[in-house]
């Protein structure tokens, strides 16, 4: 039998699936991967039901025209220059294939990442043919304390086969929100050495400070905004994603990245864009993220002062629905404290890149519901209880 390339061979499981796995083998709770306890709104499902049986054959591979404009509409931008993936894993992958790859002297264009880096921009790059580079986030420890942009690091990253910056705001796995002037800062390096900026924003209505920012408001004429629906409406397995390219091409981008994104799914499920197509605008008029973000904030707090309580150090996210928390270099590997613990993990080394993660680091999703965060706030504190 012929041999798998090595790329398929050095493929690993995704952290996410393998600590779910785990901790479904452990019964452990688990506030490892970010999917939400709480079904999605009713106005969704009634949406998707309304459309199974009634819109079932292939949508364009650009999208079900509905959910462009009601893409568009939501981002303030033109539907013409959105294209709907499966997932905003899938829109990453697109963007690393049309953005970024191999370059005539055998090297690969450079990307910039932070680190630490979901897990899937680096691995996404190399299969472009590109090189990632990770630029690492400052972590300030203390009361107060939390996960800064290095400007200066960014700077100094930058080469002459720097191509693209890719980066997060709300910043997963850290929930540190960039500030405006921050992102002042990057859009001036893009510009200065004419890098696309890849923006992924999947969080961006998940914030308990002040609201990110755009980076298409602030440099419309470079910036690929990524979004998602699974993670605006609580429907992480329904696979649709957004692309936002830069306007004023008349749609020309977007038919590019079309025509990348459908050799890979062709389309995503077309009832589902349906559903989130009908689903968007009521979410926007109806307060629909104000209360999700009241709850989450309440979620964040029950565990964020339950770790504290315990002693633990714990950096509060400015967005997203993870926090990062040290358990201390004597607590137990998330190996062990899925299988022994009861608890799952992501530890911080998972997103480590260039940058060794101190050991004890660990991100914790409050996506889950009340009585799982008190229990799993229960099972820890009996874990560094024996620490
Ligand atoms: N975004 C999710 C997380 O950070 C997981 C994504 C996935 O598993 N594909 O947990």
């Amino acid at each position: 039998m012929p041999e798998l390339l090595p790329r398929a061979r050095a493929s690993q499981e995704s952290i996410f699936a393998r600590m779910s796995r785990l901790a479904a083998r452990y019964g452990a709770v688990n506030l490892g991967q970010g999917f939400p306890s709480d079904a999605p709104p009713a106005f969704l499902l009634e949406a998707a039901r309304g459309a199974v049986g009634r819109l079932d054959q292939y949508a364009p591979p650009s999208g079900l025209p509905a959910l462009r404009d009601a893409i568009g509409a939501d981002l303030g931008v033109d539907g013409a220059d959105v294209v709907v993936t499966s997932g905003a894993t899938e829109a990453l992958n697109v963007l690393a294939l049309s953005l970024y790859g191999p370059r005539e002297d055998g090297t690969g264009d450079e990307v910039l990442m932070l680190e630490p880096v979901f897990d899937v921009y680096v691995p996404q790059a190399r299969l472009a043919g590109a090189t990632p580079v990770t630029v690492a986030l400052r972590l300030d420890p203390g009361p107060g304390g939390g996960w800064r942009l290095d400007l200066g690091a960014l700077r100094g990253a930058v080469t002459p086969r720097t191509r693209a910056l890719l980066l997060n705001t709300p910043h997963n796995p850290t929930g540190a929100v960039f500030t405006r002037a921050e992102l002042e800062e990057v859009v001036a390096l893009a510009r200065e050495h004419d890098l696309w900026i890849v923006s992924d924003e999947v969080y961006d209505e998940l914030y308990f400070g002040a609201p990110p920012v755009a980076l298409r408001t602030l440099a419309p004429e470079r910036t690929f905004t990524v979004g998602s629906a699974g993670k605006r409406l609580e429907a992480t397995g329904w696979r649709v994603g957004w692309i936002a390219c830069p306007p004023g091409s008349g749609g020309r981008l977007a038919g590019q990245i079309a025509g990348i994104r459908q050799q890979g799914s062709f389309c995503a499920p077309t009832p589902l864009q349906a559903a989130v197509a009908a689903a968007l605008p009521v979410a926007r008029a109806g307060g629909f993220y104000a209360g999700l973000r009241q709850e989450y904030a309440g979620r964040m707090a029950l565990l964020a002062g339950g770790l504290e309580a315990l002693g633990v150090a714990v950096y509060r996210p400015g967005g997203t629905y993870f926090l990062t928390a040290h358990l201390g270099a004597a607590a137990p590997d998330a190996g062990r404290l899925v299988e022994s613990g009861g608890v799952a993990a992501i530890p911080l080394e998972a997103f480590a890149q260039a940058h060794a993660a101190p050991p004890g680091l660990v991100r914790l999703a409050f996506c889950k519901s009340r009585a799982d965060i008190a229990l799993a706030l229960e099972r820890l504190s009996a874990v560094l209880a024996a620490t």
